[in-house]
């Protein structure tokens, strides 16, 4: 069968599903892999690297199976053949108009946002890897706009100190953020209504800030929503915390909901000029009042507010690596006999979460998966 690698048509997308390295490894499944001009222009890729790595240039969306980052347009819809399988982020939860449209079609949809929290599935884990970056990227963000050191140092000119920062949320995103501002020379503090995270903040030089509330644990490895006791307690936490450090990055979601205020406009009119907040969870809502998706705000006391939700796509080549390498060990799965045929096996569980649309029918939501 052919592999196609369509370029991305969404405004602001730099990345691409395949790298050169990546389509190797399609190819060494059996395939043929046809990748559209220009597709990985934005990344860096050139047309001839990818077919120094064995893809033909050509009309990828006539392809048997089309890999792309975002969810297509209604025109490119159109462009799939039937019978054809689609592979992106197709955000099924959020967009049951896209799965009734695609339902219209005899074509099969998987969608990467779909992946199970499972560890058998951690190395398919689109999400995670793009948060890895996302939450790398925010920090730099943040340290492009801050006009002043991470690292404390003590020069012949004077002594300068090190930069303050909070990472609210300690998922992967935040893990990375903590990651990045630490190894900068920052001192970190972070905090996460799940306390099992204490450990793994400090082993990334960081400190853990406890809201002492107990909560409700998790049964599926996603967060659940805070209480109301926690959430005036973590509200005094934030308050205190507002005035003192430099670089606020916010992280919190919880699946399926809006995200969680964490930082209100009071609180960041108690921010010291010059102090930035990158707010992560601006395109579902945001965790900071005054914060506006896909933009950078100044608030009346100098404090930058950015809503970027284009993180990821901010680091192209390597956002475009991590994510076809995902594919690729998505459709390792899915090519059983390394000959080239996509089998889907609707039996896997893996392989029957991701699956939105089988042939003209919608499979969303799949049933629920236990947590390994
Ligand atoms: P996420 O993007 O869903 O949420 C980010 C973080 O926000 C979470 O740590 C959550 O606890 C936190 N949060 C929620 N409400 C909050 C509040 N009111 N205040 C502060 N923080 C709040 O998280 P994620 O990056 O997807 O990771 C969540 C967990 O799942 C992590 O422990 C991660 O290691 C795990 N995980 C496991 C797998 C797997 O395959 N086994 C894959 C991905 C993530």
């Amino acid at each position: 069968q052919r592999i196609g690698v369509v370029a991305e048509s969404t405004a602001g997308e730099t990345r691409v599903a395949a790298t050169p390295s990546t389509v190797r490894g399609i190819l060494a499944l059996g395939y043929r892999v046809v990748v559209d001009s220009g597709a990985g222009t934005a990344s860096g890729f050139t047309d001839e690297a990818y077919t120094e790595a064995g893809a033909e240039t050509g009309d990828a969306w006539a392809a048997d199976v089309v890999l792309k980052v975002n969810a297509p347009s209604a025109a490119e819809l159109a462009r799939l053949r039937d019978g054809a399988v689609l592979i992106g982020l197709l955000a099924p939860a959020q967009r049951p108009e896209l799965l009734a449209a695609l339902a219209e079609r005899p074509v099969t949809a998987l969608a990467l946002d779909a992946v199970p929290r499972i560890s058998r599935a951690q190395s398919m884990d689109v999400l995670s890897s793009m948060a890895n970056i996302a939450g790398y990227r925010a920090v730099i963000e943040a340290a492009h706009v801050f006009g002043r050191f991470f690292t404390g140092q003590v020069t012949a000119a004077g002594k300068v100190p090190p930069a303050k920062v909070l990472v609210a949320g300690v998922g992967v995103a935040g893990l990375a953020a903590i990651g990045a501002a630490s190894s900068l020379g920052a001192v970190v503090r972070a905090t996460d209504p799940r306390p099992e995270v204490a450990d793994q903040v400090r082993s990334l030089g960081g400190e853990y800030l406890a809201v002492d509330v107990a909560q409700e644990a998790s049964t599926d490895g996603y967060a659940k929503a805070t209480s109301a006791d926690y959430d005036r307690a973590a509200a005094e936490l934030y308050h205190a915390q507002a005035r003192d450090v430099d670089i606020v990055v916010t992280t919190a979601l919880i699946p399926g909901r809006p995200a969680p205020r964490l930082l209100t406009a009071a609180d960041v009119a108690a921010m010291k000029p010059g102090s930035v907040v990158v707010d992560m969870a601006a395109a579902q809502g945001g965790n900071v009042e005054g914060t506006v998706a896909g933009r950078t705000v100044v608030t009346g006391n100098g404090v930058t507010l950015i809503g970027y939700t284009d993180l990821a796509s901010r680091l192209p080549a390597q956002a475009s690596q991590l994510f076809g390498t995902n594919l690729v060990n998505l459709l390792k799965l899915l090519t059983p006999g390394h000959d080239g045929r996509l089998v889907l096996d609707f039996e896997d569980v893996v392989q029957r979460a991701v699956t939105v649309v089988r042939a003209g029918e919608v499979t969303w939501p799949p049933p629920p998966v236990a947590v390994s």
